[in-house]
């Protein structure tokens, strides 16, 4: 099993091979090509799996290969969020991606709290396909009305079991409400299934494809 036979594009395997990614782990094996054939998905698979580029690879390759809508005025919303449950891992998902997309250009910030609104508000209004967010901070800028997340195309909510944990589900559910509800991917990773989880995915979620590492 190859990265190439996976279907990814020319320049996202030119990275990944920079980076000595010889071979897929089994969440990308199984993933990316359902992933890449637009279906949701329900992945269960721990950190440590190679979980990112799972979820990281298909989304950016999407946003190289689908047209993009260009707003009035010439500003652009973004088209993809991720979700992640701590500032740490927001950051870590960021770099991989950066990593993963060195030769794509899909511009991206992070949005959390903790730190000062202002960087985050300079790249939003400069206009940014990826948004890498936690929960709080993103309502914020959801009340201010700084993000507007009706052109988002693809969701991935990352160790959606610890966003549970930390007791996110209400802030989830309002940004949820947030996003278009036709033609949207959700792909959603978690290292278990309990029923809130399941849940959230029989809400949010059409005909997810399961699986599991
Ligand atoms: P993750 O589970 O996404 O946090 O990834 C865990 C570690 O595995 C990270 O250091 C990745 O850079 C690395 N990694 C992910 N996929 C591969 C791969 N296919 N080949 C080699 N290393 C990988």
């Amino acid at each position: 099993m190859s990265f190439e036979s996976l279907g990814l594009a020319p320049a996202l395997l030119r990275a990944l091979q920079e980076q000595d990614y010889t071979q897929p782990t089994p969440i990308q094996a199984q993933a990316i090509p359902l992933a890449l054939d637009g279906h949701d998905l329900l992945a269960g698979a721990q950190t440590g799996t190679g979980k990112t580029a799972a979820f990281g690879l298909p989304l950016l390759q999407y946003l190289i290969n689908s047209p993009q809508e260009v707003a009035p005025r010439g500003g652009r919303k973004p088209r993809a969020l991720v979700l992640t449950p701590t500032r740490e891992l927001a950051v870590q998902v960021h770099d991989s991606l950066r990593g993963y997309g060195k030769y794509v250009r899909v511009p991206s910030t992070t949005i959390y709290g903790g730190v000062g609104m202002n960087n985050q508000l300079d790249a939003l209004r400069r206009g940014v396909d990826l948004v890498i967010a936690c929960p709080g901070r993103l309502i914020d800028h959801i009340e201010r009305r700084s993000v507007d997340l009706s052109g988002i195309e693809i969701l991935v909510l990352d160790e959606a079991d610890r966003m549970l944990d930390m007791g996110f589900l209400p802030s989830i559910k309002r940004i949820l409400a947030k996003l278009p509800k036709q033609n949207r991917q959700t792909l959603l990773f978690s290292a278990t299934f309990a029923e809130p989880i399941r849940a959230l995915a029989m809400e949010f979620m059409r005909n997810p494809q399961h699986v599991q590492v």
